[in-house]
């Protein structure tokens, strides 16, 4: 057997670094010399970079470059986001409402707040697809809650929410709507004034730029209302201390800006290959399911439920195709993913739930040898799961 073709199907836990995003982070790591807040020339040229950065990062979600906080990434700006803003609350125990699809760096940052005491949380149901419904925010919010903070995009199914009308209930109650769009910018269109977000966090993996590197963008008054979680020098108007990384947040911009302009014909290509691997694979595949609701999604993603095949075996047995499960390793025993869980899938069925995540690289050749490796992983994994009784 020759070489086999190696497909990375796992955009949505990282995408791969573009060589244009390395091109423009080389001359940093190469000729970048000096802390971006020293005054001499060196770190001068250095604190350039970061301004164009901040400017490119601020274009792709339409918000003003003064109003970009960097990060070390989208868990950093969404713990910054909620514990900031409880800490700078004007009440006692302020109520924080999330959703119950959100990722871990929302979740366990409110079970922690609500654990210690400083604040109380109720969670946002969602639709069995997937999605808070407006109406649901409407239905809790109330006077006493200060932040609300729904994902524009699932990073295990894709599903995306509405944002715009979700945002209206929750300025109508006075409140602050945070939004984790890590998973949506870049991929299609999104702004803070067309959103309503007062505060958006954002990856530099999710779009073809570095790891390790984001930001939480708001708008100038939402900004005002944080308080920092990491203290310092004072770095990022006071919000988050740290001599800045230079070449991550040049990578984060040039990322920033290629999205821009790619987003939409990316999207084009991307979600035509997505919808003919599911075809494929819901034609080729007894017994196949979709998680979600497949008709507000990314154009990049796609969740199925292969009944009767254990998804962690169905992915190792995939290699060298790489998709993932959303089931999470906690206190020694494999978990399902908490996603599923929350719109009603059971327990059973979130074992089974595989995801498939594709992306700027990826190509016909790769969709073929993923439709291929799928059904015969599927397929052997149930005959062995029979076998087995
Ligand atoms: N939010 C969402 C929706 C994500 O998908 C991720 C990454 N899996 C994060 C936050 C965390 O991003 P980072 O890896 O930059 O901390």
């Amino acid at each position: 057997m020759g070489v086999q073709h190696e497909v990375y199907l796992d955009y949505n836990g990282s995408a791969p670094l573009d060589p244009r995003v390395a091109e423009a982070m080389l001359p940093v790591l190469l000729e970048g010399i000096g802390n971006a807040s020293a005054v001499h020339r060196f770190g001068c040229r250095q604190a350039a970079a970061v301004d164009h950065a901040r400017e490119q990062v601020a274009a792709l979600v339409g918000g003003r470059s003064s109003d970009v906080v960097f990060t070390a990434g989208a868990t950093e700006a969404n713990n910054l986001a909620l514990h900031g803003a409880v800490l700078a609350a004007p009440v006692d125990r302020p109520r924080i409402l999330i959703s119950a699809v959100e990722h871990a760096s929302v979740r366990e940052t409110a079970q922690w707040l609500s654990d210690q005491g400083i604040a109380k949380v109720d969670a946002i149901p969602v639709t069995r697809g997937g999605v808070v419904d407006p109406d649901a925010v409407g239905m809790m919010i109330d006077s006493d809650v200060l932040l609300v903070s729904v994902m524009a995009a699932n990073s295990e199914t894709g599903v995306l929410n509405p944002v715009a009308k979700i945002s209206e209930r929750v300025h109508a109650a006075g409140a602050l709507f945070h939004c984790d769009a890590t998973q949506m910018v870049g991929r299609l269109p999104f702004g803070l004034q067309e959103s309503g977000a007062d505060l958006v966090s954002m990856s530099g993996h999710k779009i073809c730029g570095p790891g390790g590197v984001g930001a939480l963008i708001g708008t100038r008054q939402s900004l005002r209302q944080l308080r920092p979680v990491i203290h310092g020098g004072g770095h990022e108007r006071g919000l988050r201390s740290g001599s800045t990384n230079v070449a991550g947040t040049v990578g984060l911009g040039a990322a920033a800006e290629i999205a821009v302009e790619e987003r939409n014909s990316e999207a084009e290509r991307v979600s035509g290959l997505r919808d003919r691997m599911v075809a494929e694979i819901k034609e080729r595949i007894l017994d196949v399911y979709e998680n979600g609701d497949s008709s507000r999604r990314l154009p990049n993603t796609a969740s199925f439920q292969f009944a009767g095949a254990d998804a962690d075996a169905v992915v190792t047995q995939m290699d060298p195709i790489a998709v993932s499960t959303g089931s999470a390793c906690s206190s020694g025993s494999i978990e399902p993913s908490a996603v599923l869980l929350a719109m009603g899938v059971s327990r059973e069925a979130a074992y089974e739930s595989v995801r498939f995540s594709l992306g700027r690289f990826t190509t016909d050749a790769d969709i073929d040898a993923a439709v291929e490796g799928t059904v015969t992983a599927v397929d052997y994994v149930r005959a062995m799961s029979r076998e087995n009784g």
